[in-house]
Order: structure tokens, then sequence, then C-alpha cells
């Protein structure tokens, strides 16, 4: 029926297979770049304005920690995505990595029986990942990531991403970030009761912590995700019967994650400064942690 070695009773060769893979294409035209440019001006106006806002709070000493603490975030917010889009690469067209992933990837999806997502091969602060754009999926890969895996690697981290697909993890995904939200608007309502209704101070106190209230909620709600990732290991390591292209894969992951860290923090001496955003994020479990459980599965 097709040309893969573990594939299923699908119809159609492996040919009509591969044509189902949609890759995202840079955007050549002027206008969708002055667009992007202008989304990011107005981004980056909107976080000057309530920086200033809040260094004015400290000076006219109302609520100064606050206002002091909520501009120090942000201003190292800033600072980091300038750094991540800095670090980030253009879409990238390439023939011998889009024929690597394309057979990997509609053969996984068929036998998982799910859909499969549009493929983005470009530089990010993910060596491989899952996203959504505009409701629909998107798989994120690096090109550092396909020059230092080998094929069975590869093959099992998109595995493991296909298995988040064929799980629902990305709808659960969107239902937490939701709530996060909901939490960090509920709070927004709290403060501005509590500080007696002076509406301008409130509003201005939950712009500012905005962000930094849905990392809060995200870290400590992470134990469902780090489940699903653990799930996501096993789902993958099985369909492929090798765990052991799961631990090369996982180790390739987090090794570039480490260098992406790096850049993005600084050293040891320097991630101080960009405290708390630099915490390690507590969404995926420690690497030996799910070694030693993909380990597991091939003594028993
Ligand atoms: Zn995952």
């Amino acid at each position: 029926m097709n040309n893969f070695a573990s594939g299923d009773d699908s119809e159609g060769g492996s040919d009509a297979e591969v044509a189902l893979v949609e890759y995202d294409r840079q955007p050549s035209d002027a206008k969708a770049r002055r667009v992007r440019m202008l989304r990011l001006t107005v981004g980056f106006t909107i976080f000057a304005v309530v920086i200033a806002l809040a260094v004015v709070r400290v000076i006219s000493d109302e609520y100064p920690y606050a206002f002091g603490l909520g501009a120090v975030l942000l201003v190292q917010f800033v600072v980091i995505a300038i750094r991540v889009r800095r670090m980030s690469g253009p879409v990238l067209t390439d023939p011998e990595a889009e024929s690597r992933i394309s057979p990997i990837l509609s053969e996984l999806c068929a036998a998982a029986q799910c859909a499969v997502p549009r493929v983005s091969i470009r530089r990010t602060t993910v060596p491989a990942g899952i996203i959504v754009r505009s409701k629909q999926p998107v798989l994120l890969i690096s090109p550092d990531f396909l020059a230092a895996t080998d094929d069975a690697s590869l093959r099992a981290i998109l595995a493991h991403e296909v298995a988040h697909l064929s799980a629902g993890d990305i709808s659960i995904a969107k239902r937490r970030s939701q709530f996060a939200v909901l939490g960090t608007e509920l709070a927004g309502v709290v403060v501005w009761i509590v500080l007696g209704q002076k509406t301008g101070v409130a509003l201005l106190l939950w712009v500012l912590y905005f962000i930094p209230c849905i990392q809060l909620y995200l870290r400590f709600t992470g134990s469902q995700v780090r489940r699903r990732e653990t799930h996501a290991d096993m789902a993958g390591a099985a369909a492929l019967g090798d765990p052991d292209a799961m631990i090369r894969g996982l180790e390739i992951v987090y090794g570039l994650t480490d260098l992406t860290r790096e850049s993005l923090y600084g050293g040891s001496g320097w991630k101080w400064m960009s405290f708390p955003w630099s915490l390690q994020p507590r969404t995926h479990p420690p690497l030996a942690q799910r070694i030693a459980r993909l380990r597991l599965t091939t003594t028993t």
C-alpha cells in the first residue's frame, strides 16, 4: 500500500501522503513585512508608555514599591523579548529538510489518525514543538535541531509531537492559557476593589502585572503539563518501538534549549538580572527523569 516499513493500510502511495505536508514560506511581499513591523512598533510603544507611567507613579510616591517592581519586571520582559526576536530567524525553504520531515510526519499522523500539521522550519527559542496559529496546529522545527539529529531521533521527536496532537493536548494547553488570562482578569477586579476603586491606579497596576501574573499561574499549574509530556514520550517511543532514539532526541532538544537559555539570560553570573523570568520553566520534566522513565520501558 505504501513505502513505509510500519505504514498502515491507508489508501494512496507515499507520494500522495508526502504532498499532504504543507510548509510555511517566507512572505515575499513588502506589505506583510510592513504589517509585522507596525505590529511590533505598536507593541513596544505600549510597553514604553506603561513603563513611563509606572515611573511617574514611583516619583509621585503613589504605591512606589508596587509600581517600581512592576516597571522593573516589564523592562526585563522587554529586554528578553528583544533578545528572543534577535535570536529568531526567518522562515526557511529547505527542500532537503522537507524531504526528511514529510514522509516521517505523514506516516506518523496516518498511524495516529490525526491531521497533518503545517510545518515551519525556522530558528526560534524551541528546537521542536507545536504552536497554535489561527486555530491551526503548526509544527515548529529549528534548523539547528534538524542538523543535530539523525533520522531515528528526528522520527522520535516528531512521534512525541504527534502524540501531543492525537491526545488533544493542544486544546488542553489552550484551556490552560484561557484560565490564566481569566484568573489575571479576576485578580485585576480584586485590585480595583481593594484600592477603593481608584480606577487609574488599579488599571495601570493590572496592565503592569498582567504578564507576570500569567507566568506565575503557569508556573504553579505545571504538573498536568508535565504528565502530558511524559505521556507523549511514552506514546511516541511505543509507536516507534525505539526508546533509545527518543532518549537521543530529547538529549539534543535539552542541549539546544540550554544554549538558547544561556544566550537569552547570560551565563550563571548574569542570570540574576533576568530573575524571575530566567527561572527554569516547569512545563517539562527534568531530562534525567524522562530518560529514566524511557529506560524503564526497555527493561520491562
Ligand atoms: Zn512535548
